[in-house]
């Protein structure tokens, strides 16, 4: 409030004077010693655990080969594996055509028609040799720098979507019925996808081809959504970049129509956007976003960005924290992300194809 003067105060509506009085008890704390700085960590990392739960119960993965084919310079396999007892996630994994084990990347689609948008596969099943929507064919870009890279489909997306979406297109989403069937059950669609990557981190670990200690992430859009929750709550992911979703709840999907799997239970009474972010230091983090962005407006993701430079910098690691503001829409760069992904996870340059890392 103290921020606001009067006749802003007037031509704000009833919601936003509501946001602005939240007092968010599990904001990051000013702090001087880094000890009060973890502490606090800890804290909103466990409280973020319990909003989001309940959670269901880890059973065993029993994971299956769907296909695997031989790509250009890679293997590409499909598989699924258990995440919540009773569901498979389906994933595509892209296998660098080398003997030793690489480091992983989970790469998170957005909203479409569901993962296959994110390994250069088109909506009626053909592959494409360049990228033609705003996923850039990120997960590929990655496989061809040498990582690992597996691309679990999120739930309400192709091949995880009610029968009524189904009937309708190729990219219409479930997440309508994700999201009241998750309320009614205590959850939320972004508990529902951080478990289903939390299983997935349990997947790669039992790849010999995964160097297990070394899994990274990244998503755009609602992809970014879930990387930013999955990261904060998992501590397995050491490297995590969010691309096209980093702001705060005020100016993007608290001002601007989005999607109904952007809400849960909670969230913003905790805190805000920065914060569920700062759980995450002093792991690797990077955001990117296209500063013409209308979903995400360039001017808070730059404040967000702000806060958290600073706090990397404060811990004494500002070389894990990096941003890239790019002269675009909605979409993928990766220009800045894929080099900071290879550097953060030690990807050894080269692989199959010849071809040198950045
Ligand atoms: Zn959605």
């Amino acid at each position: 409030m103290s921020e606001i003067n009067e006749s802003e105060y007037r031509a704000i509506g009833p919601f936003i004077r509501r946001y602005d009085r939240g007092n968010r008890p599990y904001r990051m704390p000013d702090w001087s010693d880094p000890a009060d700085f973890y502490r606090w960590q800890d804290k909103a990392r466990d409280r973020l655990k319990r909003r989001l739960g309940p959670w269901p119960r880890r059973t065993a993965l029993k994971p299956r080969l769907l296909s695997r084919s031989e790509q250009h310079g890679y293997i590409h396999e499909l598989v699924d594996y258990i995440g919540a007892p009773g569901d498979r996630i389906p994933a595509h994994l892209l296998l660098p055509d080398v003997k030793e084990a690489r480091p992983a990347i989970i790469a998170i689609h957005g909203h479409g028609y569901g993962a296959d948008d994110v390994v250069g596969i088109r909506e009626d099943g053909s592959r494409r040799q360049e990228p033609e929507t705003y996923h850039r064919d990120f997960g590929l870009a990655l496989c061809r720098l040498g990582f690992v890279v597996i691309a679990p489909e999120m739930a309400g997306f192709g091949r995880r979507r009610e029968l009524s979406a189904i009937a309708d297109s190729r990219s219409a989403s479930s997440c309508q019925e994700l999201f009241i069937w998750s309320l009614m059950m205590g959850s939320s669609p972004i508990a529902v996808r951080a478990w289903d990557i939390m299983r997935t981190v349990d997947y790669l670990t039992t790849r010999q081809e995964v160097i297990p200690d070394r899994i990274g992430i990244m998503g755009i859009s609602g992809g970014g959504m879930v990387t930013l929750f999955s990261a904060a709550l998992d501590q397995r992911l050491s490297a995590v970049c969010i691309s096209g979703y980093l702001n705060t709840f005020r100016s993007s999907v608290l001002s601007i129509e989005h999607c109904i799997c952007n809400y849960a239970h909670g969230l913003l009474a905790d805190a805000e956007m920065a914060d569920y972010a700062a759980t995450i230091a002093p792991r690797s983090l990077c955001l990117e976003s296209g500063i013409q962005d209308p979903i995400f407006p360039i001017d808070a993701t730059r404040k967000t960005a702000a806060i958290l430079a600073t706090l990397y910098h404060k811990l004494g690691y500002g070389d894990h924290f990096s941003a890239e503001f790019f002269d675009d829409v909605h979409r993928i760069s990766g220009q800045m992300a894929y080099p900071f992904l290879a550097h953060a996870l030690g990807l050894q340059s080269g692989h199959a194809s010849g071809s040198l890392l950045l």
